[in-house]
């Protein structure tokens, strides 16, 4: 069997993510601090309130794991913002069965298998660490254009019509249809319908050529080629693109997750938890903070990128 790079990749993740436990294989900002999903929980309270706080409002989160950023989330809300946490309608974007269910215990939602299906209305939409799942082309320069297959574990090339730029012999380019498809609806249905979406991912601040496809199985790299669905496959988000992309919209960022998080009280947060602790869960706590936040940590490869129907203004965390 031959299949397009993107193609594979669908099929591939599909499966892992509907057979596999895939927080034993790589741990995500969520998982690692209760702050992460708190901060973003927030933010949507303020981004509500900057809509005029309309008395319904869909809460949308994009690829939500095990439900951890969405009940911390919530949890924040509920006591910091109860008016927004009335007036939220929980829809959850989940392909995975599994992930599905371990989310129905913990979440009162309605589920969807994609961002489009969503019912109309202004909205707010969350998503960490979904886009990198999305399935990529990948573009490779010889004496004309290739595009990349997958033969048996390896890649195959195929001379391309597809237009792109001039580039040295050996320059990948990678192209992310799906995320940049989402950007799109999401450009005309926020500005249609008011609302904002905020993406923590990672990848470069500017588009750059490369290789990024990586598999993580048990927490270390391994060939995203072979055993199609037993590995975690992500690649750079490109999130230049997607906000271009994402026509009818303001799009703010992208920032480094360390400064991002830092603006919106990461330390202070963590600062408040910490004292309620014992001193090896607060160590603990701070440690994971310093990790979420630190450039040679998860600081600076992930970014956070909010796209805005263009009356709102800068949403927290964006300004210098
Ligand atoms: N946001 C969570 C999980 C990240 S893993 C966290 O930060 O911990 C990626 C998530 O996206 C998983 O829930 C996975 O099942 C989901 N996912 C992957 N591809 C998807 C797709 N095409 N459509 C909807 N969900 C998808």
């Amino acid at each position: 069997m031959i299949e397009r790079l993107d193609a594979f990749m669908a099929r591939a993740n599909a499966a892992y993510y509907a057979t596999r436990d895939p927080f034993a294989d790589f741990t995500t900002a969520p998982e690692i601090s209760q702050v992460f999903g708190e901060l973003l929980g927030l933010w949507a309270a303020v981004v509500w309130q900057s809509m005029g706080a309309p008395a319904q409002v869909l809460l949308v989160e994009a690829g939500p794991g095990r439900g951890t950023l969405m009940v911390d989330a919530l949890r924040a809300v509920g006591r910091m913002v109860p008016d927004f946490h009335g007036a939220l309608r929980l829809h959850l974007v989940e392909t995975s069965p599994s992930l599905r269910a371990i989310q129905a215990g913990k979440l009162d939602a309605t589920w969807h298998d994609r961002v489009e299906d969503v019912p109309d209305g202004p909205m707010i939409l969350l998503a960490n660490e979904f886009l990198d799942a999305l399935p990529i082309r990948q573009f490779v320069r010889r004496d004309v254009w290739c595009e990349r297959f997958v033969e048996d574990g390896v890649f195959v090339e195929r001379p391309t019509a597809a237009g792109l730029p001039e580039a040295s012999e050996g320059t990948v380019l990678e192209r992310c249809e799906p995320a940049l498809e989402l950007a799109g609806y999401l450009g005309a249905r926020l500005a249609a319908q008011g609302g904002a979406a905020l993406f923590v991912d990672y990848g470069p601040a500017e588009s750059a050529p490369g290789d990024s496809l990586q598999a993580l199985r048990g927490g270390a790299f391994c060939d995203p080629l072979v055993e199609a669905g037993t590995a975690d496959l992500t690649a750079h988000v490109d999130f230049q693109a997607i906000a271009g992309a994402a026509v009818g919209t303001a799009a703010h960022g992208p920032v480094p997750q360390g400064k991002f998080l830092a603006r919106l009280g990461l330390f202070q947060r963590t600062g408040v938890l910490a004292r309620t602790l014992q001193p090896e869960a607060a160590s603990r706590l701070i440690v994971s903070a310093q990790r979420l936040a630190e450039p040679d940590g998860m600081g600076r490869l992930f970014k956070a990128l909010a796209l805005c129907h263009p009356d709102l203004p800068q949403p927290p965390g964006f300004s210098e």
